[in-house]
């Protein structure tokens, strides 16, 4: 699987929808897409992999279609309409709502028992894994804009960024130090030219 090349997108340790959303991403106020082919969809599922409600082997990971790479899109878009949504303070469009209830619905996935040889869970699908690990990103979104996470959810205010985070500071402003960064210099340099 490391063969695999991704689109470029960060990931920044957010929650998985959160992540899915920031694959629209921006380089030097270039927004970029993230998840432009099937390879970028495998790559960005492997390196999330350990945080997914449902397992993915890599078996599963070389059998990613363009069907999953259409859904997985459409989610993201339906995630960051949402987020906007929510920063912004206002309802959401009704269809964008629709469209991630649809997305949480479309491959279902649950708990089993196992014994052997000590108790533990395992997480069983009906269809196909990655369907159902995208399926169960569209839940955790919903978990999301339904729960208290919600208020802390901003938009970075880095210059040209355009990702998501969660709040987990009172005055935290960017979705990452390099970000930070990048504000500081630039109203640094703001305040040195209006000095002049
Ligand atoms: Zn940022």
């Amino acid at each position: 699987m490391a063969h695999l090349t991704g689109g470029g997108a960060p990931q920044l340790g957010e929650l998985p929808p959160i992540e899915l959303g920031n694959t629209t991403y921006a380089v030097r106020g270039q927004v970029k897409d993230g998840l432009d082919t099937v390879e970028h969809l495998a790559a960005w599922l492997r390196d999330l992999r350990a945080r997914l409600t449902v397992p993915l082997s890599d078996a599963d990971l070389q059998d990613v279609t363009e069907g999953d790479l259409r859904h997985a899109r459409e989610l993201r878009d339906v995630i960051r309409a949402l987020a906007a949504a929510t920063v912004a303070g206002h309802d959401p469009a009704p269809d964008t709502v629709a469209t991630l209830n649809r997305h949480a619905a479309r491959a279902p996935h649950w708990r089993e028992l196992r014994t052997g040889p000590e108790p533990h869970l395992t997480v069983n699908t009906a269809g196909r894994p990655v369907a159902a690990a995208l399926s169960a990103l569209a839940q955790a979104a919903v978990a999301l804009f339904a729960g208290p996470a919600r208020h802390d959810l901003r938009a970075c205010q880095g210059p040209g960024c355009v990702l998501y985070f969660v709040r987990d500071a009172p005055r935290r402003e960017w979705c990452s130090g390099g970000c930070g960064n990048r504000a500081r210099a630039a109203r640094h340099y703001a305040k040195v030219r209006g000095a002049k």
